[in-house]
């Protein structure tokens, strides 16, 4: 089943590139370099098929069920090739799949409210919800489909047509994902396109585009909104984090430190929302570094495919760079690895799981996103130091709080300048909870029917009582 302009046109397919396993570094696939001015034609086929999309809610809806099944029922191809693009253990990519058809399930089953304003004016005045028209989503190579997922399932249970584009790191996934909605959803629904920049730009700024919603890095989120800008679309931008684990001084490190080790290292730290940094109370420090760099030196590091991998590669090549350089400032500034802090040697793109110690709070580890298997793990005397530093970077999506006093730690959480917090959990999130970020973390709202309604406009009609 076609999925893109590149399939549909015969000439296109010539123009491709590689797709790299981060767990070889050698190329394994390729796929369509779709040039930005194919997305005419993608836009305004995308605007046709909008008009029998948003006609029929019922249809909608039993669409989207069935495209969650359509994708179940693929969930081994689906995770094998995930793994292999992206990198992650392939138990991480059979829950990707699971989430991004529970995502299908979720929204398919909402419905925008219809609302009476009651004011006491003699009319009947309704509040109803209209889709947008044809929207775009721009995603990252982290969580390809999972990410994808939450952008297409609220925008197609609202009405709206979409035109996805995957991280050029991760299009085949997505390709394949496309082409088995594509057998389930009318023509056009969903198109996904893949390419090098500028097609993201060009996607972006595109004029026949109502809505632009982006998951990213905070410049390119910056760039997304500029380029949006030229056509007035709506935005919404789920961008960067550093988020910190605040460690209260009743906290039982035994008990949480494995939590807490995969709340960093899950999907090789490559998780928004992973925690980025701890902050211990001295009097336990050594203990949290110890229980932690005992996790980093022993976790079983590997390909994605070998069943027996629990933390894969990083994804790319420019990634493993920033990782490596953010790690050596930190040893330069006079941090310590107590465990890892280089790259692993062989082939792939493999970096020691790696925790720091005696890192001084200035150092990029620590103020910016290093976005990988790296854990800094700082010190304070008095709380109010740890909640400043916790507050003290220009992110804010997540955080948490862990200790044995639930009341004292959820009130120390409240404290924190972040979307969502946790209390001895971190990144674990309802896919019926709103989600923003706070800061340059990001604008707008995903999540729940926060999602759907950013999907939406409203349209209001007034009508009096009587004839
Ligand atoms: P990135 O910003 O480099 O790329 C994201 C997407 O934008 C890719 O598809 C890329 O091809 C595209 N792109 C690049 N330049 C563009 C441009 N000028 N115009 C339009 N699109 C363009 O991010 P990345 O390296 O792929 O992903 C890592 C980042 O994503 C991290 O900062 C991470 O925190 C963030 N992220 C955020 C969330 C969240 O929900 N807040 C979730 C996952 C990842």
């Amino acid at each position: 089943m076609p999925t893109s302009e590149a399939d549909r046109v015969p000439g296109l397919q010539a123009v491709r590139f590689a797709v790299v396993d981060p767990a070889t570094g050698e190329a394994f696939d390729e796929a369509p370099d779709q040039q930005p001015d194919e997305l005419d034609a993608v836009v305004d086929r995308a605007h046709r098929a909008w008009y029998g999309w948003r006609a029929d809610p019922v249809a909608r809806t039993a669409a989207l069920r069935v495209a969650a099944g359509a994708v179940e029922a693929a969930g081994d191809d689906l995770a094998r090739l995930l793994t292999r693009e992206q990198g992650k253990p392939l138990a991480e990519s059979y829950a990707e799949v699971a989430r991004t058809a529970a995502r299908l399930r979720y929204f398919a089953d909402l419905t925008p409210r219809t609302r009476r304003i009651v004011d006491g004016r003699p009319l009947r005045s309704e509040i109803r919800w209209r889709p947008l028209g044809p929207v775009a989503a721009i995603v990252p190579w982290n969580f390809p489909l999972q990410l994808a997922a939450a952008k297409f399932a609220p925008a197609l249970a609202a009405g709206n047509t979409m035109v996805l584009k995957p991280s050029p790191f991760t299009p085949l996934a997505t390709r394949l994902l496309g082409s088995i909605l594509a057998t389930v959803l009318p023509e056009d629904v969903l198109t996904v396109v893949t390419g090098r920049e500028p097609l993201g730009a060009r996607l972006a700024s595109h004029p026949g585009i109502r809505h632009v919603t982006f998951t990213g890095s905070v410049s390119t989120g910056r760039a997304v909104a500029e380029a949006a800008a030229a056509s007035l679309a709506r935005v919404t931008l789920e961008l960067g984090g550093n988020d910190a684990a605040v460690l209260l001084d009743d906290v039982d490190v035994d008990r949480i430190a494995d939590r807490l080790f995969w709340a960093a290292f899950r999907n090789c730290g490559q998780v928004c929302m992973a925690v980025k940094r701890v902050y211990a109370p001295a009097r336990l420090h050594a203990e949290v570094v110890e229980a932690l760099a005992q996790r980093a030196k022993t976790v079983a590091v590997g390909a994605g495919l070998d069943p027996d991998t629990r933390l894969g590669p990083v994804n790319n090549v420019p990634q493993l760079a920033r990782i490596e350089q953010v790690t050596q400032q930190a040893l330069v500034d006079g941090a310590r690895a107590a465990a890892g802090g280089h790259r692993l040697d062989g082939p792939g793109y493999f970096f020691a799981p790696t925790i720091l110690t005696d890192v001084p709070p200035g150092t990029p580890v620590v103020t910016q996103e290093q976005f990988g298997p790296v854990l800094p793990v700082l010190p304070y005397q008095c709380l109010d130091e740890a909640v400043d530093a916790a507050n003290g970077t220009g992110f804010g999506l997540g955080g948490s709080v862990w200790g044995t006093d639930l009341d004292r730690a959820e009130a120390v959480a409240e404290r924190l300048e972040c979307g969502t917090a946790w209390v001895n959990h971190h990144a674990e999130l309802s896919l019926a909870q709103p989600f923003a970020g706070v800061k340059n973390s990001g604008v707008g709202v995903a999540g729940g029917p926060w999602g759907l309604y950013g999907n939406l406009r409203p349209f209001v009609v007034h009508r009096p009582q009587e004839a």
